[in-house]
């Protein structure tokens, strides 16, 4: 092998983004972790991701040819880390073509980078394909030498659409061949298969179609490129390492964390396995801190969390007991530095949050495994096998200690733990919680008392425009005010001027960021705590902040017209309501958010279908008026006297500003459309009672409303194609399946007791004869008790003759008995009841009945034989 040019992993993602830009291609610079503009995923997973929008043909790429070396992250691998190639924080290698080159060029290139740049031997290297591309195979043999039934078919190599419809394609992946002594061994091993021996190093995608919502897949006009090639596994094949953890990015890693351990890598199969996990961690929560996540208890922060968690897990296991992922950290930011200059750059603020974050950690989870481990000896010795999810829960919250851990602590014992009710305790806290917050403000409210008597009131600038210059005049850190805050700090932050919407009337507050001089808050909500005063909840996301610095607010645009659109949309909705229904029609409190809106009001009655429908089309015919929307200050009074609505029960100022559009007029400090005809469009979702007298209506507007009826239809159309219609043909169709399984279902009750009539006949045939009694005791087949008893009256009626029957069946854990006794013989001794009573005994259960029928039954199986050998015996000693 021509291995031993052992190039280091800097060269090699050298060498490729030299090669392809030999080839035209443009260098773009790896995008952050964090996607910008794509709610939709939490972290990069894949080179391919920031160049959407040019595959969209929504913007113009720099070039049509585009190459980069991209950080990515995949939770959904975290679980697989510790085995040879799957990492949560990897490098991926690419090449993109936007409706330039296809499959020729993109195989033509990976080949020449693999086998001419790389020099990795041909004939451990490869192809396959999807069974269904008669390309590819084409390019793979006449470009290098593959002979057909050499290439591997793959149903899995296929790409796409990322949604309900889009973009999609076949796609071949490379496979570099470690040797048999990787394999499992079996004859069909080849690649795909689920064992080490093939890896996978490359994707090719072949992004050709374009998917509709109902599967029918058309030819795209501009076919685009790309391509997915692992840095690290690319690595450990040149480097001729085991796995990608003894490769250049990684030893440096494991070996500081070996020594920290006083262990060393290589010598125990589970050491190996915890050092694997806290290198592959530590390495991304450097990289993840470095773009600026922050540990939380959701989203992003909270897979930080997850992992920061695991790694210090996996370090008690390895006998670490100080803080070492901080530590490890300036071994990671100085093996990647280099390319990844935002490490350096932030190194000392990435210590010092690893540092904190693992810190406070550290003393959770010695607490808390010392209680756990006492609770399972405790619940071990009285021979229980769950815990109970009462006890997990008060781990979890007075101790912090996280569920996910005493799960996995219990598995280790043998124990499970009783979700259930552990989710009992977390709503039944969460409802307690609710209702004291108010109360944990108070230490935040004397302090902005204080602040708002020396500095006045903000002057709110947010009606005009989403962005504004001001002065910090305040900050606020735990309840105390502060001259400065620095990253990544937790603050409130108050200016002179905001253009910030401080939540109050049900509509929420804004979120954005402030940036100063030096440094950047990401507002993360705005309150009015009091009167005059509006407060940015956040955190300092980069450098720092102080009072007196001038600053630039920005509210989240997007967030701010969603939010406005549902907000015009309340307005029209409640006086579409009056119209409706009537004065009695009051709001009792709304919710206006950027996904939604929600309307509390009086009401005797319910909304009937026809009402909502009355309602939706009435508000959309005021949206398509598009009726400007006219805000004005007057005096409290003359405003009534105009016959503006206002809040049951509120109070108001003497100068008061009335919102009107089109026959609504309200009074409203909340921020609107300058049109109706913004809102765009209006859906109601529900409605639904609150409490006596009490409706509350959610709705949709704008893109929500659009998004929301575009999956409507998404669904009634997957619907009808599985069950093979149209959609308008929908409903008539479910009728008559319905009707089908009905006639299926009669049918096989039919079989069934034409199945036990059968068995009745075998049955009479081989009836004992006891002193004359015909005597039937036997094991049938039966799906019920109801079945069983039919079956005993059949086996009476054929015996033709006075007769005791007793049948058995088993249905799961238990056998059943039926006792039927003919009732001339009743008369002579016989009593159905008591032969249920024996024979239920003898089954380990019991049994009873009136004398001529009864039932019982009972759990030992094994007993079936000698149970209902008993029946001719009793015949026989009870027979007068
Ligand atoms: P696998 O099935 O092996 O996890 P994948 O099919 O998820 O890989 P792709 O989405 O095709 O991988 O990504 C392209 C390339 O990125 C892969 O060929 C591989 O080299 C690399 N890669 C993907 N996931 C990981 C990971 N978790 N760790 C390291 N490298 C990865
Ligand atoms: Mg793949």
């Amino acid at each position: 092998m021509s291995v031993e040019m052992k190039l280091t992993s800097t060269e090699i993602r050298a060498r490729f983004l030299d090669f392809f830009a030999s080839k035209g291609h443009f260098r773009m610079p790896s995008s952050s972790l964090v996607p910008r503009n794509d709610p939709t995923v939490l972290l990069t997973t894949a080179g391919m991701q920031q160049m959407i929008p040019f595959f969209m043909g929504r913007e113009t790429p720099p070039a049509i040819r585009l190459t980069s070396a991209q950080k990515c992250f995949r939770t959904t691998d975290i679980d697989k880390v510790g085995n040879e190639r799957t990492l949560t924080f990897f490098e991926m290698l690419g090449n993109f073509s936007v409706g330039d080159y296809f499959k020729r060029e993109a195989i033509a290139f990976a080949w020449e980078f693999l086998t001419q740049v790389m020099q990795l031997p041909a004939n451990l290297l490869y192809p396959t394909v999807h069974p269904e591309d008669d390309e590819a195979p084409g390019y793979w043999s006449e470009i290098a030498g593959f002979p057909d039934e050499a290439i591997v078919r793959l149903e899995d190599n296929w790409w796409g659409p990322p949604g309900a419809s889009g973009p999609c394609g076949p796609d071949s992946e490379i496979y570099y061949d470690r040797g048999i002594e990787h394999g499992c061994g079996r004859a069909d091993c080849k690649p795909g298969c689920e064992c080490e021996r093939f890896l996978e190093i490359w994707n090719l995608v072949f992004m050709q179609y374009y998917q509709d919502v109902d599967g029918t897949r058309t030819p795209l006009p501009r076919k685009n490129i790309d391509t997915g090639l692992g840095l690290e596994r690319l690595s450990m094949v040149i480097q001729g390492k085991e796995s990608v953890f003894d490769t250049d990015m990684f030893r440096a890693i494991i070996d500081r964390f070996a020594e920290l351990a006083g262990t060393s890598y290589g010598q125990d199969v589970q050491k190996d396995a915890s050092l694997r996990v806290i290198a592959d961690h530590g390495r991304a929560l450097v990289f993840l801190a470095a773009d600026g996540v922050l540990p939380s208890n959701e989203g992003r922060g909270y897979i930080f969390r997850r992992l920061l968690r695991r790694a210090v897990r996996h370090g008690k296991l390895l006998g670490l007991d100080k803080p070492f992922l901080s530590d490890a950290a300036d071994t990671v930011i100085n093996l990647m530095k280099d390319h990844y200059v935002e490490l350096g750059l932030q190194r000392d603020r990435i210590v010092e949050l690893l540092s904190l974050e693992e810190r406070k950690f550290g003393q959770t989870l010695n607490t808390g495994l010392a209680l756990l481990t006492a609770l399972i000896d405790d619940l071990k010795q009285k021979g229980h096998h769950a815990i109970p999810g009462e006890d997990a829960f008060k781990l979890y919250d007075t101790h912090g200690f996280p569920f996910e851990l005493t799960q996995e602590v219990a598995a280790e014992h043998g124990l499970s733990v009783d979700i259930s009710s552990f989710e009992q305790a977390m709503r039944r806290q969460q409802e307690r919680s609710r209702a004291s917050a108010t109360f944990t403000q108070g230490q935040d409210e004397q302090a902005l008392a204080a602040l708002l008597k020396r500095v006045g009131s903000t002057e709110f600038m947010g009606y005009d425009g989403i962005t504004g210059s001001g002065k910090v005049v305040g900050l606020l850190v735990d309840g105390e005010e502060v001259e400065s805050v620095s990253a990544p700090q937790q603050a409130l932050v108050i200016l002179d001027s905001t253009p910030f919407y401080a939540e109050s009337g049900g509509q929420i507050g804004d979120r954005g960021d402030i940036s100063g001089p030096v440094g950047v808050f990401h507002v993360q909500d705005t309150q009015r705590p009091l009167k005059g005063l509006i407060v940015h909840y956040g955190f300092i996301g980069e450098g720092y902040m102080r009072v007196g610095d001038a600053v630039q607010a920005d509210v989240i645009g997007w967030r701010r017209e969603d939010t406005i659109r549902n907000h015009s949309a309340t307005h029209l909705l409640h006086k579409a309501l009056r119209d409706l229904i009537g004065k009695q029609v009051e709001q009792r409190g709304s919710l206006v958010e950027p996904e939604r809106l929600r309307f509390d009001f009086s009401s005797s009655r319910a909304l009937s279908a026809d009402d909502v429908e009355h309602i939706d089309r009435q508000v959309n015919e005021w949206i398509r008026a598009d009726y400007p929307v006219k805000t004005t200050l007057m005096p409290l009074e003359e405003a009534m006297t105009t016959g503006a609505m206002a809040l049951f029960g509120e109070k108001y100022d003497q100068l008061v500003r009335v919102v009107s559009m089109g026959g609504s007029k309200e009074l409203c400090g909340g921020t609107h459309c300058a049109a109706t005809g913004q809102i765009g469009l209006y859906i109601t979702v529900q409605e639904t009672s609150i409490a006596a007298g009490i409706r509350r209506v959610e709705a949709l507007t704008g893109r929500a409303a659009e998004a929301y009826l575009r999956q409507r239809s998404a669904a009634v159309d997957t619907l009808a194609d599985r069950l093979q219609t149209q959609p308008d043909m929908l409903e008539k169709r479910v009728d008559q399946l319905t009707q089908e399984l009905a006639a299926a279902r009669r049918q096989v009750a039919q079989f069934q007791r034409d199945a036990a009539l059968r068995q009745a006949e075998e049955i009479a045939e081989r009836a004992q004869d006891v002193a004359g009694v015909a005597v039937v005791a036997a094991a049938v087949a039966a799906p019920d008790d109801k079945v069983l008893r039919e079956m005993g009256d059949m086996v009476r009626v054929k015996l033709e003759r006075p007769g005791v029957v007793v049948l058995a069946a088993a249905f799961d854990e238990r056998i059943s008995i039926q006792v039927s006794v003919e009732q001339t013989l009743t008369k002579r001794g016989l009593h159905a009841g008591r032969i249920a009573s024996v024979v239920g005994e003898r089954l380990g259960g019991k049994g009873g009945g009136r004398p001529e029928s009864a039932q019982g039954g009972g759990k030992q199986k094994a007993e079936l034989g000698a149970a209902l050998d008993l029946v001719a015996k009793l015949v026989k000693e009870n027979l007068r």
